[in-house]
């Protein structure tokens, strides 16, 4: 870390904070300016503590921190420059393997709706169905989801169709029922900063889809990754879903920006929810396509026999034509980022 002091701090006004960084563990070299002094901390920022404490001092303007907090999360944790590969039901998902396609509807409503979207997403080359069964919905007056009847329907699903699941676990109190039933847990937005569920999902071993909250920093959804990664589960997939901005022509702002920087950032894969990032199924399919474009390694997408009639997000759910095309119009965009179809 870089200790700033301030402008003309005098010589004898430098020890006690070398001393306090010493006691914190860190070796302190002073760099004497023309007009102010900065101390170098030497050592390793990510088992040492934070030095923002010094602040505190009043000869200190300001302390910047060098090493990238997260440390299992960031490409440098895996020499040779590997990516993580995820593999969920034989289905390899990041690390320039096949672009993966997880479809189905937002809220599992029935058997009927559940297994008609199941049978075309598949047919379409998805390899995931997903669908939640505990919806995190802003008013608590609107649909909340099938609970456990959900997770059976799923169930039922992935033996028809041979398809893995992917759906939310919205309460540490649900992460032993619904990893009975999901092989990828989905973290929603709103829980992208729940440790504790985040924790406790991760111990089920199972691969964690983790959503960035949608005011979260990219930073900061690398530091939720690592709480999965400290947990001793590798599985982590980064899912970008839109942040909340000033637009009001979108629901969310999809960041297709940070899908770049993360996969410069950190060996775990990435994939892009263009219907929560946009909340328009006319948007869709050109979101996916530069998500493709831009090498992400998949998309989670919402896709309803009906969404006229959808119990949750109808706006955004693609319908069986839209979806077929969109499938239709992804290959070159994913040979453009040199991946196999
Ligand atoms: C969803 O996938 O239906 C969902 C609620 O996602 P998010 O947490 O991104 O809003
Ligand atoms: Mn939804």
């Amino acid at each position: 870390m870089i200790v700033v002091l301030k402008p003309g701090i005098p010589s004898e006004r430098i020890a006690p904070v070398v001393a306090e960084i010493e006691k914190l563990g860190y070796e302190a070299r002073v760099i004497e300016g023309k007009l102010q002094t900065v101390i170098a901390a030497l050592g390793d920022e990510r088992t040492h503590q934070s030095l923002e404490t010094l602040t505190a001092f009043p000869e200190v303007e300001n302390v910047i921190p060098v090493q990238k907090r997260y440390k299992l999360a960031s490409r440098e944790a895996k020499p040779g420059g590997v990516d993580t590969v995820v593999t969920s039901r034989g289905v390899a998902i990041g690390g320039g393997q096949k672009f993966c396609v997880m479809a189905g509807p937002c809220s599992v409503e029935s058997e009927e709706q559940l297994f008609a979207t199941a049978r075309l997403v598949k047919e379409q080359g998805a390899t995931f169905l997903r669908g939640g069964a505990f919806k995190p919905r802003t008013s608590p007056y609107e649909f909340q989801g099938l609970g456990e009847k959900g997770l059976q329907l799923l169930a039922a699903a992935r033996e028809k169709f041979d398809l893995g699941i992917v759906t939310e676990v919205l309460a540490e109190k649900d992460v032993d029922l619904v990893s009975r039933y999901a092989d990828i847990l989905q973290i929603g937005t709103r829980n992208a900063q729940n440790f504790g569920l985040i924790t406790a999902a991760a111990k089920t071993g199972l691969p964690i889809l983790l959503k960035r909250g949608m005011a979260m920093r990219i930073e900061e959804w690398l530091l939720a990754a690592e709480y999965v990664l400290a947990a001793g589960n590798p599985n982590v997939i980064l899912c970008e879903r839109g942040i909340r901005t000033f637009e009001t022509y979108t629901r969310n702002t999809l960041d297709l920006g940070a899908v770049a920087i993360v996969k410069r950032e950190s060996h775990l894969p990435v994939i892009i929810d263009p219907s929560q990032g946009c909340g328009r199924a006319d948007l869709v399919a050109e979101l996916c396509k530069g998500a493709a474009a831009l090498n992400a390694d998949g998309i989670l997408i919402e896709v309803h026999p009906n969404p006229a009639e959808a119990w949750s997000d109808g706006q955004q759910q693609v319908d069986p034509v839209r979806f077929a095309e969109l499938m239709r119009s992804l290959p070159p965009f994913i040979s453009a980022a040199g991946r196999p179809i």
